[in-house]
């Protein structure tokens, strides 16, 4: 018949259509079978269509371990497990008018992680019956590595890739709020490279911004824990901060530091402590209490510190909170 005829190559040249479409594009039907897989599909997958049609095994293309992709969730209608699946989404209330979302994907066919922003939306009957999903992709890897390198920039040391100044401030106060709610101490270490003048004298800036990568690399092997941050504070000044960490604890990092850039053995010719780099640091620890701020805690690390500095350097010196209290 003319009209089915006329149909059949219409639906022949939908799919022709679908096939050659730029956009990576593939297509499930009601039962999450692949019915379409597309040449730019292929070309970002690696995946050839006859691999895939007629299977539930798209997940493949896009991740080692079996997953839902979005297009199965508007199947399924299980909008619920976006935010488990995905890092960025859409807020839908349900999947009939279709799902937006981002992810990193490790694509195992060709071997590259790549960041893909996803749409995937449903086709219905004229009786408002699911007939298929359509996912289109687009790999969005090159804006999003550019997007985190400015962040990056916005919150990162550019000589030591330390948290910067302001990363260390916001953090201080967050975390002097959270520990006054939790009514939990935190700490603070200042830590000061010994007679930096002296060392930029003798060998140079270049030798001494070099100088300063390894000290902060070498700290910032030190602190462990995720909670912690360390930070350039300053110049050859550098600090951290410990939530939920007692005097005791905040010792145990700062003994571990001064030893670990005592470990980098750079030598300091001209230094009037030791043969070689070292630090001083001044620790303090505090439960937060409406009395005093978080900027006490580290006018009393300071304080600690210029201790340490007249101790003869190259040493931890704890501060005592009734006496910086007292001398704030
Ligand atoms: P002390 O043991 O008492 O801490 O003595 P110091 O010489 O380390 O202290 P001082 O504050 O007198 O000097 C700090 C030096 O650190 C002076 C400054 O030129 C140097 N400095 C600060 N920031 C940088 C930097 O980014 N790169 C280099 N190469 N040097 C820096
Ligand atoms: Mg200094
Ligand atoms: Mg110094």
């Amino acid at each position: 018949m003319p009209t089915s005829r006329h149909s059949e190559s219409a639906h022949v040249f939908a799919v022709r259509l679908m096939q050659h479409l730029v956009v990576p594009t593939f297509v499930l039907n009601a039962e999450r079978r692949v019915i379409i897989w597309n040449k730019a599909c292929e070309r970002l997958t690696g995946v050839p269509a006859h691999e895939v049609i007629g299977t539930t095994n798209h997940w493949r293309a896009f991740y080692d371990e079996e997953r839902y992709c979005l297009a199965d969730l508007v199947v399924l209608d299980r909008t619920d497990a976006m935010s488990d699946l995905y890092v960025a989404h859409n807020e839908p209330t349900d999947s009939a008018h279709g799902l937006k979302a981002e992810t990193w994907c490790v694509m195992p066919q060709v071997k590259k992680r790549l960041y893909l922003a996803v749409d995937a939306g449903p086709i219905y009957d004229e009786d408002g019956h699911l007939l298929a999903v359509v996912e289109t992709l687009r790999d969005q890897t090159e804006q999003k590595l550019a997007q985190m390198a400015l962040q990056s920039l916005a919150v990162r040391d550019g000589l030591t890739g330390l948290a910067n100044r302001r990363s260390f401030d916001e953090k201080l106060e967050a975390e002097w709020l959270h520990n006054q709610r939790e009514g939990t101490p935190m700490a603070v270490l200042l830590v000061d490279v010994d007679h930096f003048k002296l060392y930029n004298d003798t060998y140079g800036h270049q030798k001494g911004d070099a100088c300063l990568k390894s000290v902060a690399a070498a700290l910032g092997e030190q602190v462990c824990r995720p909670s912690d941050l360390a930070a350039r504070y300053g110049g050859e000044e550098f600090a951290v901060i410990m939530p939920n960490t007692d005097l005791g604890g905040a010792l145990h990092v700062a003994e571990r530091i001064i030893e670990a850039v005592r470990a980098l053995n750079v030598p300091h010719g001209a230094s009037l402590t030791a043969e070689t780099v070292t630090a001083s640091i001044g620790a303090a620890a505090f439960i937060p209490t409406e009395d005093c701020s978080s900027a006490d805690l580290v006018a009393a690390a300071d304080a600690a510190l210029y201790r340490a500095k007249h101790a003869g350097r190259n040493q931890v010196v704890a501060a005592d909170r009734a006496v910086e209290l007292e001398e704030a």
